[in-house]
């Protein structure tokens, strides 16, 4: 019975008091479209490209990376559609790319932005099929480039952007420096989106693939929260976007939290959408932004999941 109350709420995300929170899905290619318009996902806010490079001994040529970014922008003509470039290396290794010299801890070593920095041809390839397919569509493109640390990082990629015809460049928030930094970096491009699960692995320095140090990789840790704050404060003092794109999004109470902080959009799993749509859509901006301090102001995960719960009394 819960489950179709929550369903029951349909349209864009938004508080109880009329704030939107665009509610977007998270993807890995265009046959994960059809769930993701299901549950009424408003666009989609992390499109990780790097599924169309898995599993094969080359990169896909330019052409079948234009038609799969089409069939993506198509699918919410008028919507939003953040694409992520590939973000190879670590959990994700590429054959056909790989680090350059020896990784004895390849989570800290050549990944995401900076392997892509590497291989200069798949990265033209790569934006531009992303600026052919985005030039035909109607939906708003945003490309953004995952693990970036330095201002330097993200001055280079919206530099990259520009030159391949490719408007509205963003970076992920996803290393400790980045969030806190994060005044330095907004001014260099146009958006954020915090990938809350590699945020919490270098936080807390728990390898997210080791399951002896799980325990650690929890996104309600108040070290978490501060930097995922310190990231929204920094875009909405220059007057630009910060979503979350990571795991975290798609708990409706840290949902909650996030908005408080200053999140301005939530993309997750589609599964996820209904019943974070349902409990934001039960409480005001304000009992978020209660909910976040007493969040922030607790010394453990659990503190804070119970002070959070405290402060948004719709939850069941
Ligand atoms: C993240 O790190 O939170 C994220 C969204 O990216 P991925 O899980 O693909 O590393
Ligand atoms: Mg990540």
């Amino acid at each position: 019975a819960r489950r179709a109350v929550l369903s029951a709420v349909t349209g864009p995300g938004a508080t109880a008091d009329g704030h939107a929170v665009p509610l977007l899905a998270n993807i890995g290619g265009p046959r994960d479209l059809d769930a993701a318009l299901a549950s009424g996902a408003e666009g989609v806010g992390l499109y990780r490209t790097e599924f169309l490079f898995l599993d094969r001994d080359a990169a896909p040529t330019p052409e079948e990376q234009e038609e799969a970014y089409r069939a993506v922008f198509d699918a919410f003509p008028g919507g939003r559609v953040v694409v992520r470039t590939l973000d190879a290396g670590a959990d994700k290794p590429l054959a056909f790319l790989p680090p350059h010299g020896e990784e004895p801890n390849p989570a800290l070593g050549e990944r995401g932005v900076r392997l892509f920095r590497r291989y200069p041809d798949v990265m033209t390839d790569q934006l531009g099929a992303l600026a052919r397919a985005a030039a035909g569509t109607s939906a708003t493109v945003e490309i953004m480039a995952p693990m970036v640390a330095t201002a330097e990082e993200a001055a280079w990629f919206a530099q990259a952007c520009r030159t391949a015809g490719l408007e509205n460049a963003g970076i992920m928030i996803e290393v400790p420096s980045a969030a806190i930094r994060a005044a330095d970096l907004i001014e260099r491009v146009d958006f954020f989106s915090i990938g809350t699960n590699d945020l919490t692995q270098y936080a807390l320095a728990a390898d997210r693939q080791v399951s002896e140090v799980a325990e650690l990789q929890d996104p309600w840790h108040p070290a978490v929260l501060d930097l995922i704050g310190m990231a929204a404060s920094a875009a909405a003092d220059a007057g630009k976007g910060c979503g979350v794109c990571g795991e975290a999004a798609a708990d409706p109470v840290l949902a909650c939290v996030l908005v408080g902080m200053g999140v301005t959009s939530l993309s997750m799993a589609a599964p996820a959408l209904p019943p974070v749509r349902a409990v934001l859509a039960r409480h005001t901006r304000e009992q978020c932004r209660q909910a976040a301090a007493a969040a922030r102001a607790a010394t453990s995960p659990a503190e804070a999941r119970t002070a959070a719960r405290e402060r948004l009394p719709e939850l069941d």
